[in-house]
């Protein structure tokens, strides 16, 4: 039973998200989407939120499942009986602070591969970062986000948007 673990702030996942869990599955028996607190990153969606979207998002695909973790990913990854890290790559951007994480886990636990995979071209211009911008500013995201995460994303930034013009604290 070969394992990929797949980490991230998933806040909250996009369809580049998706495409790297959908080629991950045809290669793994099990991939395991590892929602990660990240706090300091002050996230739009909470932890529960956000692993909840993904299991909504990745329903359809019988063996990947969504889980969070906090402290250390290997140690996660050894709990889980994970035999890969799993990272998506856009662009050579992506890469130098891939490539330190990489060599890092690998330091912490040998036994833990990374594997990194490309998305369709078409989305590696994609963050998440991007898309709750553009819904911020009440463009059109369907396109680049699954249904439930786009509806979840139109009432996040909808709430605020009113709740601002009340004057009322985020
Ligand atoms: P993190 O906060 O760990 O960067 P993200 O949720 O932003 O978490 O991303 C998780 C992983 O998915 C990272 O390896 C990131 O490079 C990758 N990723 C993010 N967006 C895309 C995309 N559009 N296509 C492919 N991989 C992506």
């Amino acid at each position: 039973m070969r394992t990929a673990i797949y980490p991230g702030s998933f806040d909250p996942l996009t369809n580049g998200h998706l495409d790297v869990i959908q080629r991950a599955a045809k290669l793994f028996d099990r991939v395991i989407v590892a929602v990660a607190e990240n706090e300091d990153k002050s996230p739009l969606f909470s932890l529960e939120e956000r692993k909840q979207l993904v299991r909504e998002s990745v329903a359809h695909i019988p063996i990947v499942e969504s889980d969070s973790f906090d402290g250390l990913l290997v140690n996660y990854v050894d709990r889980r009986g994970g035999h890969a890290i799993l990272r998506g790559l856009r662009a050579v951007s992506d890469f130098e602070f891939e490539f330190q994480l990489a060599l890092m886990n690998r330091k912490l636990n040998e036994r833990v591969e990374t594997i990194f995979m490309m998305p369709r071209d078409t989305y590696t211009f994609l963050s998440s970062r991007i898309v709750k911008e553009i819904a911020r500013l009440g463009g059109d995201i369907t396109s680049f986000v699954p249904a439930n995460v786009a509806r979840a994303l139109m009432e996040r930034v909808g709430t605020s948007t009113k709740k601002l013009s009340k004057g009322v604290d985020l």
